[in-house]
């Protein structure tokens, strides 16, 4: 039988790149999948619907919250977010650690409805860095950064909900150590009942014959 993945969520303020930790994630190992979320948000420059997310009208997203599609979703920015769950549940059962890259109300849900969920919360290293990252990225208008940049201080005060703090320094050291993290969570002795069962069953021939 194969081994349940595990459930990542990995949250942290809109410019800590947490999309491009993701990517790397993605790119250099292969035991991962990302859950794709629907939005009412418009899409981005370059960004492909069934890609990057299943951009939904406001009607379509809540027909979706209705007939229960979604693990979570939570309002963010103006605009509507969540985890279709049919997608995640195949990942997870086919041995796959799924990762979902949400705010943290919808982290929050999570938590209280998946009990071995990891919380993960990526922060770049300080807020002028923050700051220079959204600029940088130059897909938003001031207003929406500054909207963006009060969100972060609203979502600071949650930061110690989660498992880890992940600092987004240098791109690389930051993948291998979520990667470090993920890979130390499924090696957890409750995460491998069956195999110790096992373990222990194929002992027995010792016992019996001592
Ligand atoms: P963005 O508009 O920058 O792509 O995303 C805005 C915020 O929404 C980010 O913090 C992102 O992590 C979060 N987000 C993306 N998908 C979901 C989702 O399915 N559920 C929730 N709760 N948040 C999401």
């Amino acid at each position: 039988m194969k081994k349940r993945g595990v459930l990542v969520i990995v949250s942290g303020f809109s410019g800590a790149g947490k999309g491009t930790v993701m990517k790397g994630l993605m790119e250099k190992y292969d035991d991962y999948a990302l859950s794709i979320s629907a939005t009412t948000r418009a899409p981005r420059e370059g960004e492909i619907n069934g890609v990057h997310y299943f951009y939904k009208t406001v009607e379509e997203f809540e027909k979706m919250i209705e007939q229960n599609e979604l693990i979570e979703y939570a309002q963010y920015v103006g605009n509507y977010y969540g985890t279709p769950r049919e997608y995640v549940e195949t990942q997870l059962d086919a041995g796959k650690n799924v990762i979902l890259e949400i705010e943290l109300q919808g982290a929050m849900k999570v938590k209280e409805l998946i009990k071995d969920v990891v919380l993960i919360f990526i922060t770049p290293p300080s807020a002028a860095e923050l700051k220079a990252r959204l600029v940088g990225r130059g897909t938003e208008d001031m207003d929406t950064i500054n909207a963006r940049l009060s969100r972060a201080v609203e979502e600071s005060v949650f930061m110690d909900k989660y498992d880890y703090l992940l600092i987004n320094d240098k791109l690389d050291v930051c993948i291998d150590e979520l990667h470090g993290i993920i890979q130390s969570e499924r090696s957890k002795a409750d995460r491998n009942v069956e195999t110790i069962n096992i373990i222990r069953e194929d002992l027995k021939v010792f016992s019996e014959r001592g």
